[in-house]
């Protein structure tokens, strides 16, 4: 017998044999996302996208909460506790139906209730996190605003002190889940540097203007915040965060998410743009027989799963307690821009096709724009990687 026939076969799937990094609860883990995403998100994402809503929001989240993908790898307080890379299986199965429902998800446990968990009172955690998980509550998380993106130090909002209680005046932009939320994390400047607020939304002066038009996360509510005199108990401040440092653990937590959701958009472009290859006659025969689209298809698997398994390496590492922040940005910076490539390539392999909403790919690529942007851009991104690698600091 040869040695090449002992080996297992080889899966387009999965062509570097991955998924033997997996344990069966990794998998199935996996499986019970992907399973939920094809019957409650694909039948139907492609009309919220072209509609640009995402109804039955509440109703999803609780969903996800009872699938326990809401503050997925917290311990306690309802959390379900999971290893960092059963979380990224479930990101990269929830991207792969839409970038809007994995930022959803990603919001609402690697921002809003991770802020809470990881720097918030016994109090806070106790009101807030298992209703949270239960996605009962929907969470956000306001640190952007309309003149500070890339450069969260010099934000406006601030918080003053009246008696003993918080006063928020200022205003956010771009906050995922905004008009639906419950409760906002609101980062706010104060005399003693930045710090975190627990807001619940119902409070007087505060208002979430959902912001429309947009071509890009079309099924995902993005909301401006509008805090207008909110006044606030003295226990609203998150106690444990104190400086720049609380909101950008809180984007790290995120961003490794998005290292691998970003593969998941990828991966059912590339499939999209495989059966199509196969099946799609020009000249005669299947368009996946000419060598040029050979190419592409070989390029688009290859980015694809170097990028799962830069996912896979960076999770094992966070599972470890060992993953740093410039790793996470390393990340994030090759799978969103590798991803985003994916399905430019895969829009050319449909044609004409490839720019209709009847297919998922142009939806996906329309998607990473905004993936590229939020949680750090790329430019972020190069500039953590170059800090590191030179030890010379160029954002100012
Ligand atoms: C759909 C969507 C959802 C979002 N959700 C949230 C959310 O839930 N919460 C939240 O707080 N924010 C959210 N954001 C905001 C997002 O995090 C910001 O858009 C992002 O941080 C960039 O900020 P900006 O858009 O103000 O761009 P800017 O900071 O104005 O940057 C514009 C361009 O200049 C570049 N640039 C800036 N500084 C430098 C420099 N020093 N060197 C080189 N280039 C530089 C940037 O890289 C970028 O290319 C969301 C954004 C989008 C699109």
């Amino acid at each position: 017998m040869s040695a090449s026939s002992k080996l297992p076969p080889f899966d387009p799937a999965d062509p570097l044999g991955v998924d033997d990094l997996l344990e069966p609860e990794d998998l199935a883990v996996r499986d019970t996302v992907r399973r939920w995403a094809a019957d409650r998100v694909l039948p139907y994402v492609a009309e919220w996208y072209e509609k640009g809503e995402l109804p039955g929001i509440r109703e999803l989240a609780k969903e996800l909460g009872a699938l326990g993908a809401l503050g997925m790898s917290l311990e306690g307080h309802g959390c379900a506790g999971a290893s960092a890379v059963q979380y990224g299986l479930a990101c990269l199965e929830l991207e792969a139906a839409d970038s809007g429902i994995r930022s959803l998800v990603s919001v609402q446990g690697s921002l809003a209730m991770y802020a809470i968990h990881r720097f918030g009172s016994e109090e806070q955690k106790r009101e807030w996190l298992p209703r949270m998980a239960a996605g009962e509550v929907i969470g956000c998380f306001g640190l952007t605003e309309p003149d500070h993106g890339s450069d969260p130090a010099s934000m406006r909002t601030y918080a003053r002190r009246d008696g003993a209680d918080w006063v928020l005046d200022g205003r956010k932009m771009w906050i995922t889940n905004g008009s639906v939320a419950g409760v906002a994390v609101v980062w706010a400047r104060t005399d003693d540097g930045i710090r975190g607020f627990v807001v619940p939304t119902d409070r007087p002066g505060f208002s979430a203007p959902e912001i429309r038009h947009k071509w890009s996360l079309r099924a995902s509510v993005t909301s401006e915040l509008v805090l207008d005199g909110v006044r606030l108990p003295a226990d609203a401040m998150l106690p444990e965060a104190t400086g720049l440092k609380g909101p950008l653990s809180c984007l790290s937590h995120a961003r490794y998410g998005i290292v691998w959701g970003a593969m998941g958009a990828a991966r059912a472009s590339f499939e999209a743009a495989l059966e199509y290859a196969r099946s799609r006659e020009q000249f005669g025969r299947a368009i996946g027989g000419f060598q040029l689209t050979q190419a592409k298809l070989a390029d688009m698997a290859v980015e694809l799963h170097k990028g799962i398994l830069l996912a896979h390496h960076l999770g094992r590492r966070m599972d470890a307690g060992r993953l740093r922040p410039e790793q996470v940005s390393f990340g994030k910076l090759n799978n969103v821009r590798e991803a985003i490539g994916i399905c430019r390539t895969a829009r050319t392999v449909l044609g004409a096709n490839g720019i209709s909403l009847e297919y998922p790919v142009m939806r996906h690529a329309t998607n990473l724009e905004s993936v590229l942007t939020y949680e750090g851009t790329v430019e972020m991104h190069q500039l953590v990687l170059g800090k590191a690698l030179t030890g010379l600091d160029a954002f100012r």
